[in-house]
């Protein structure tokens, strides 16, 4: 399952039935997880590898069956560091497909659960076919939530009975469940097979056991080359939640989000921290990256903008995607001198001052 661990790129879309409260099983549901998105630290992402049997066309971090290694103990040793980090709450757990490498998204279960923090699972669920499914249980048994990659891309390769097994077995561990779809290209029939799916697994009163969001679609891996993903257009002008939870690769990187180039180690150095002196110290090294405060306050297409304008007076094209934006804006800040840093520091000032003002009717003119 691509590693988009909800839905921070914006233009998020949320279906969900008012008599439901977003599924809110064992006391935390998907909005409680999306809400703890919003505080710094609150939630962590652990990339387990890109290793996936399904093998989409569309993939955005190009997982195969090709890719494991290195060792799985070096990221469990990180994971045991995450879990004494007093503000988290809640770990996303994404890759590739995390149940394909079952003993350790076992432990990685376990030792959430035992320091009591909440889990989220990123999968295919291409697990629901008949010999694998008798093995989830101990895993389901201490999941809160998944979330699955619903599209005809997926439908593909997994078999839409075993897709309803999945989430029936889910649902029996009440374990919530959420669709991720491709909005913008095809949405609508993307869209339509998710319900379709919903309905067949849960009956006509889906809505109580799952939702879908739609997510616009992420030219990365595989999908750079799908012309429709590249072509898509919005408006990108948001803030970035993401940046809140770093994500944990299987390296001991630590990332500062959980962009899919950024996982598989491109972008810029300043949204990575390689692994060193343990994940403590790779924390603390990125938490204290001026681009990250800023990150988390302000829209990268607005920071790169400021920056650009603090660089060269420029214009900025600020319809770009969020990601784009953000590494343009970490370039630019790399460029900065000390005064043009001053100036920028002045300018996002500035700008969380007019964003904060209310508007003003001006009569009489
Ligand atoms: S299920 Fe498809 S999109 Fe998800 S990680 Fe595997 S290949 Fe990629
Ligand atoms: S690359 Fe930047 S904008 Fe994109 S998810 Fe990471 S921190 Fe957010």
């Amino acid at each position: 399952m691509t590693v988009t661990w909800l839905a921070q790129k914006c233009l998020l879309i949320v279906h969900y039935h008012p008599a439901n409260n977003m599924n809110s099983m064992n006391g935390f549901s998907w909005t409680d997880f999306e809400m703890l998105r919003r505080t710094p630290l609150a939630t962590m992402g652990i990339f387990t590898s890109s290793y996936c049997p399904v093998g989409c066309a569309h993939c955005a971090v190009s997982a195969s069956s090709d890719s494991l290694a290195p060792s799985p103990d070096l990221l469990m040793r990180g994971v045991e560091e995450m879990v004494q980090v007093s503000e988290l709450k809640a770990v996303a757990i994404t890759g590739g497909e995390p149940f394909a490498e079952f003993e350790l998204l076992e432990s990685l279960v376990d030792t959430m659960h035992k320091a009591n923090k909440r889990v989220v699972i990123y999968t295919s669920g291409y697990w629901g076919k008949s010999d694998v499914l008798q093995q989830v249980s101990p895993v389901l048994q201490f999941a809160d939530g998944l979330v699955l990659g619903i599209d005809l891309y997926h439908r593909a390769h997994i078999p839409a009975e075993d897709l309803i097994n999945a989430l029936r077995t889910a649902k029996e561990f009440e374990v919530w469940v959420t669709a991720q779809v491709i909005s913008g290209i095809d949405g609508e029939a993307h869209l339509a097979y998710a319900r379709q799916l919903f309905q067949n697994a849960f009956g006509p009163e889906w809505h109580q056991d799952a939702h879908i969001i739609e997510m616009p679609p992420l030219p990365s891996g595989r999908a750079e080359h799908i012309d429709s993903f590249n072509q898509f257009n919005g408006s990108y002008a948001e803030r970035c939640y993401s940046v809140n939870g770093p994500t944990l690769l299987r390296d001991g990187t630590l990332a500062a989000c959980c962009n899919e180039d950024i996982v598989l180690h491109n972008g810029p150095d300043a949204l990575k921290i390689p692994h060193q002196g343990g994940f403590s110290q790779s924390l603390e090294k990125l938490e204290s990256q001026p681009t990250l405060g800023h990150l988390r306050r302000t829209p990268p297409a607005a920071l790169a903008s400021l920056a650009a304008q603090c660089l060269d007076s420029t214009d900025y094209d600020q319809s770009v995607r969020m990601c784009q934006a953000c590494w343009d804006f970490v370039e630019a800040y790399s460029q900065m001198d000390d005064s043009q840093l001053e100036r920028f520091d002045e300018m996002v000032n500035l700008y969380h001052q007019i964003q904060n003002s209310p508007l003003e009717l001006v009569s009489d003119v």
